[in-house]
């Protein structure tokens, strides 16, 4: 098979999938294309959970099952397994979302740390990721990103944010297990830049650790990363970025909009595939400064990437380099660059399934026909249901 349909290859893509698994997935993305279904769907079930409804089981045995591991980190394991025996890593994501107290932020950090433990003695695991509010609360972030002046009591609460991140990439170091910071809302995001920024400079002492998400489709995210690039240089530090092209164009869009700022945001999708080729070709130049994750599943990026790498001489499994997707999506790519000896890492979200609830309705709010790219996920599972004459 020539590289450039790689891609094609639903054995490999699928391998993992049993038949009834395969039917199911074909099932689940059946019903997600449909736009005013997901609608209908999303909100009877938030109504169901609210409500203390018996869906958690269906729930569990749909969408759940197919985008997340499992309700606890134990519970990950045989998909951990499964996949790292066809060479795919494994990044657990522990993916609660919106709850703003102390206690659930010190949860998620000792979720973090559980991971970061665990993954050390597990070769399947050798990334760990958070989420910035997962560790403290947006408002801080936002306010400190407008550049306004803490409260007495906000000083405290912020100081309790930035020792957990040291706590995590601290650990993070003495294991040797790189932790993502994953990117949220642009109103937030300088104050998180500023706070990878610090544990860059204290843990990216050798090879990088800490690795800052940069959102792709936003346009001025080539000239931060130049200047951080020579501060790095500078100072003598190291750095993990990681790239995507972000989960939050139309709120974003909206809120300059309605704020009457200019958007943050690239034009156009072709401006924001520019911006990415541009930036991993940036750092794909740069290796010996900077590691780098490529979050996409987007095929193109990733011929590009591997076209790149085979002009500059970077070998498959050049440890500084790594492709991810999340799990239950894109599997045809990550299995085929795995089965060619790239590296390659899914996001495995887990949780309690109410709490996972908008990880999914995110999932599937993307895969509707509309937005998403359903049908290439749609056609690769039928074209295997006929290789195993389903
Ligand atoms: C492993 C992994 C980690 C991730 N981590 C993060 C994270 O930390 N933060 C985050 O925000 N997202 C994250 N994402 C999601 C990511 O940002 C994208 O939403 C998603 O991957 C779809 O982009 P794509 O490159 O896969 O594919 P594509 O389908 O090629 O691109 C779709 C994306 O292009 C952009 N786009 C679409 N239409 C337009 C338009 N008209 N104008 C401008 N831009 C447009 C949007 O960003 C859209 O999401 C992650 C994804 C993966 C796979």
């Amino acid at each position: 098979m020539s590289k450039n349909n790689l891609f094609d290859n639903t054995q490999i893509a699928f391998q993992l999938k049993s038949d009834s698994e395969l039917e199911r997935a074909y099932f689940l993305f059946k019903m997600i294309s449909h736009e005013p279904l997901v609608r209908i769907g999303t909100a009877a079930t938030n109504f169901a959970l609210k409500a203390h409804l018996p869906v958690e089981g269906l729930i569990r045995s749909t969408v759940f099952d197919h985008f997340c591991g499992g309700v606890n980190e134990e519970d990950c394991l045989p998909v951990i397994d499964k996949m790292f025996e066809k060479g795919v890593s494994s990044v657990l994501d522990f993916s609660v979302e919106g709850q703003e107290i102390e206690g659930s932020f010190d949860a998620a950090m000792e979720k973090t740390l559980k991971i970061i433990n665990f993954a050390d003695e597990k070769e399947a695991m050798p990334i760990a990721v958070f989420k910035p509010t997962g560790f403290g609360r947006l408002y801080l972030y936002q306010k400190k990103s407008e550049g306004k002046l803490f409260t007495n009591d906000e000083e405290q609460e912020w100081s309790r944010v930035v020792a957990r991140y040291h706590k995590v990439c601290k650990l993070a170091k003495e294991k040797a297990v790189e932790v993502l910071i994953d990117a949220e809302e642009t109103w937030t995001q300088e104050a998180v830049d500023t706070l990878v920024e610090e544990m860059m400079r204290t843990y990216n002492t050798g090879t990088p650790i800490v690795y800052n998400t940069l959102q792709l489709y936003r346009w001025d995210r080539l000239d931060y990363l130049k200047e951080l690039h020579k501060r790095a240089k500078r100072d003598g530090f190291s750095l993990g970025i990681k790239i995507v092209r972000g989960a939050y164009m139309e709120k974003e869009r909206e809120r300059a909009e309605e704020k009457g700022y200019p958007s943050p945001i690239c034009d156009s999708k072709e401006a924001t595939d520019d911006n990415f080729n541009k930036v991993m070709t940036y750092v794909l130049k740069h290796l010996d400064d900077m590691s780098l994750f490529i979050g996409t599943h987007n095929e193109q990026s990733c011929y590009l990437a591997m076209d790149l790498m085979n002009e500059l001489n970077i070998p498959k499994n050049d440890n500084r380099l790594w492709f991810g997707q999340l799990y239950g999506m894109s599997d045809h790519i990550s299995f085929n660059l795995a089965d060619q000896g790239y590296n390659v890492a899914k996001y495995v979200p887990f949780g309690p399934v109410k709490d996972v609830m908008p990880y999914l309705i995110r999932r599937a709010e993307e895969n509707t026909s509309v937005a998403g790219q359903t049908n290439r996920e749609l056609n690769l599972l039928k074209t295997e249901k006929e290789r195993r004459k389903l």
